[in-house]
């Protein structure tokens, strides 16, 4: 139900502003404050704290559904609930929590994620301007330089000295969420190419219907639904609450690759216009790339599974 809903938002309300955000380079205003008054930037957090109180699965399948559209969006849905809310609601001590958390529900402007928490205005802080990037462009991405910046004891969040260890346990729930963006980014892709494979006439057939089309259409449907089954699998292992650091790079390794082909692919199965900015594959090709890059590359995925892999032999 909340997929449906999600899904039908992200359509009627992001859909119309997606080209002219990646133009600007930043995400449009209106589209902050529906992500707010709907509930999906509070997701797991609890009712209590002015959030959804929604599981992870949840947050999995709203990162999804947004990503079908944007790309961006997508990313500060997922970053904004897996990375910054999730660490809060785990280990920030209760004035914390009353302090932050409800501002995270329903306030613009925080991002980032660190083991002390620091306002925006602190004296030192500074936030460089917007690189110019391939993809993911309305969602801004800035250099933090920290000049001799004072945090009081009470903005430390969590236990002193464990920052390393909180930073790569997050890291996990946000690995699967960066999966789940590009499963969306993919589906998307593939929901605007189809269509245009069955009415596109060539030689007097559609052409969907050649099959050497039909092989690779099912080829990469098939990569795809193995993506996401290594995302929900992991996003199941995390609200089970069990270790997940394995399964979650696994699902990110998986799931960045196959979009950049299932992508790809679609601008082939479009044939010219499909490298052309008339049609959305283009961008979706572009906004797919990150997902090999943040959160750790696909080198270190490997070696973090294969860290896992050795750990569990030894
Ligand atoms: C759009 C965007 C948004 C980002 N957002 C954030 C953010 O919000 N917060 C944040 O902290 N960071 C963020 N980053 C940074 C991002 O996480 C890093 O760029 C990424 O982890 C790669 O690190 P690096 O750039 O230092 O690459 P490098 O470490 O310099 O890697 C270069 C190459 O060497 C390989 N390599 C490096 N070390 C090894 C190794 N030990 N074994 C095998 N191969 C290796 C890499 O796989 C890669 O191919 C963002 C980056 C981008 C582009």
């Amino acid at each position: 139900m909340m997929k449906e809903t999600v899904a039908k938002l992200a359509k009627e309300e992001i859909a119309p502003l997606v080209r002219k955000m990646e133009k600007e380079g930043k995400i449009d205003d209106y589209v902050l404050k529906i992500l707010f008054e709907n509930g999906l930037m509070g997701l797991e957090i609890p009712t209590d704290y002015g959030g959804a109180g929604c599981n992870f699965m949840s947050t999995i399948l709203t990162v999804e559904e947004v990503a079908k559209v944007d790309g961006s969006v997508a990313a500060l849905v997922d970053i904004h609930n897996t990375l910054v809310n999730s660490l809060i609601i785990k280990v920030a001590s209760e004035d914390q929590k009353q302090t932050y958390l409800p501002k995270l529900a329903q306030e613009y402007g925080y991002r980032g994620i660190t083991t002390f928490l620091v306002d925006r205005d602190t004296p030192g802080l500074t936030v460089n301007k917007a690189e110019e990037k391939l993809g993911i462009k309305a969602s801004g991405t800035c250099m933090i330089h920290f000049d001799n910046v004072r945090v009081p004891e009470g903005n430390i969040l969590g236990k002193f000295g464990h920052g390393y260890k909180y930073a790569a346990g997050f890291l996990n729930e946000g690995r699967v969420g960066i999966g789940a963006q590009m499963i969306g980014i993919a589906q998307g892709c593939l929901d605007a190419t189809i269509p245009y494979t069955l009415e596109r006439k060539q030689f007097g057939h559609d052409v969907f219907s050649f099959q050497s089309m039909q092989h690779q259409i099912a080829q990469v449907a098939t990569e795809l639904e193995c993506a996401r089954l290594l995302v929900y699998n992991a996003a199941r292992l995390v609200d089970a609450k069990k270790d997940v650091m394995k399964e979650a790079a696994m699902a990110k390794l998986v799931a960045s690759e196959t979009a950049l082909r299932v992508t790809a692919k679609c601008i082939d199965f479009m044939g010219g216009v499909g490298f052309t900015t008339d049609f959305p594959q283009e961008k979706y090709f572009r906004d797919s790339k990150i997902g090999t890059i943040y959160e750790g590359t696909s080198n270190m995925q490997l070696s973090t599974i294969a860290k896992c892999i050795r750990k569990q032999y030894s």
